[in-house]
């Protein structure tokens, strides 16, 4: 099959970081190989021939050497990378009939691994915290798509256990299935920090994740406003449709959250300036650490931010954090869902939400023209500048062309 395979090294992480950060660009440790097919890794596991798969941010961090070094070491290489994919079954020993439309949840939890019994998070019905990632069963690794012994949607094939898989409603395209992932990732993060009636909710970045924080926050929960930080113009008209009450730049940002919230604005000498109030919840989802500074700077003491956009190893001046006593919260992927939001009747998996959810929204209408493997280098650059040519998620067609 062909596949795109990432070696992670050390040298290559370097050049990456020296290649990615000045232009960029070129992703040294991706290539498009031929390669046997990931083997069934058991009773219950099934054969897929991936339709769409999307690039994630965390893919691109990876790939230009961005990610933190905690991260690497819960993957196994080579890997081939793509966790938001749609495909199609295609044999094994799985429940599933050859021939059904499917998306994969990827968490390689114990249950995936065939862990007994399984470990404390995954007893307790928290899949994504599972302490078995690190090779308990078969090869390290948090997701299918950064698992040596899985593969990933970037490949003419991969495996799948079958409880990873949800088939896709008739009503929905290719393009809004290949954005369940995602937009389970923005439910999970809504429903786990649900926003009272009176809340002010701040969210920053507007790429796929923080678009799709909007869409969850109007579809999931009934937050007083939606305060929106987009870069770009494109992002900006789709923030508003999708829901933000208000949407401003970046360099606007604080002004915008004083005028909203009506906080105090402090300017000190040698500090940038910040707000005494602000918002009650802020997402941070652009996953950079001058984003989370801002969105710190931006909450009211008491208030909680939640990391949605993956962040890596940064300088932050945590101060304000402390002062405030905020609440400074991860929310990563998706798993069952209790308690908190609108449209959830306890217990469900964040992925039959999304998938429902997805009816409703329509999120594939953010999926740009699917691009073949062997355009691997336009796709990835395409990616990473989506945000300033008026794009959100771009993701490969791997049957396609050969
Ligand atoms: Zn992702
Ligand atoms: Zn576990």
């Amino acid at each position: 099959m062909r596949a795109l395979e990432c070696t992670p090294t050390v040298p290559g992480y370097a050049l990456a970081r020296v290649a990615g950060g000045t232009r960029g660009g070129p992703f040294t440790m991706l290539r498009l190989t031929h390669r046997p097919p990931p083997e069934l890794l058991g009773e219950g596991w099934v054969r897929l021939r991936p339709r769409l798969a999307g690039i994630c941010g965390s893919d691109l961090s990876a790939l230009r050497g961005h990610a933190s070094p905690y991260l690497g070491a819960l993957a196994s290489s080579p890997f081939v990378p793509g966790h938001e994919v749609v495909a199609t079954v295609d044999g094994g020993g799985g429940r599933w009939r050859d021939g059904s439309r499917v998306v994969v949840e990827p968490l390689l939890h114990c249950g995936v691994r065939g862990v007994v019994p399984p470990c404390p998070r995954c007893a307790a019905g928290e899949p994504q915290g599972c302490e078995s990632v690190a090779g308990d069963g078969f090869a390290a690794g948090l997701q299918s798509g950064y698992c040596a012994a899985t593969g990933g949607g970037w490949a003419g094939e991969m495996v799948a256990h079958q409880s990873q898989l949800h088939e896709v409603p008739a009503g929905l395209d290719d393009r809004d299935a290949v954005m369940v992932e995602p937009l389970a990732c923005a439910l999970h993060a809504v429903l786990r920090n649900p926003p009272g009636p009176d809340d002010r909710v701040l969210v920053v970045g507007a790429g796929t994740l923080g678009l799709l924080i909007i869409a969850a926050l109007r579809h999931a929960a009934r937050p007083r406003r939606v305060i929106a930080v987009a870069k770009h113009d494109g992002q900006s008209r789709l923030a508003a449709r999708l829901g933000a009450d208000v949407v401003c730049a970046p360099d606007v940002m604080l002004r915008t959250v004083r005028f909203e919230t009506r906080a105090r604005l402090v300017e000190g000498r040698a500090v940038a300036p910040f707000l005494l109030g602000g918002a009650d919840l802020t997402f941070e989802c652009s996953g950079t650490a001058s984003g989370l500074q801002s969105a710190i700077g931006c909450t009211r003491a008491g208030g909680t931010v939640v990391m949605v956009g993956m962040p890596g190893r940064a300088s932050i001046d945590l101060a304000p954090a402390w002062h405030r006593e905020l609440s400074l919260r991860g929310a990563y992927a998706y798993g069952v869902e209790t308690a908190g939001g609108t449209a959830v009747e306890p217990p469900r998996r964040t992925f039959a939400i999304a998938l429902e959810a997805a009816q409703a929204l329509r999120p594939g209408r953010l999926v740009d023209d699917p691009l073949p493997l062997e355009d691997y280098r336009r796709a990835l650059t395409r990616a990473a500048s989506a945000g300033s040519r008026g794009a959100v998620k771009v993701a490969f067609a791997p049957q396609g062309e050969g």
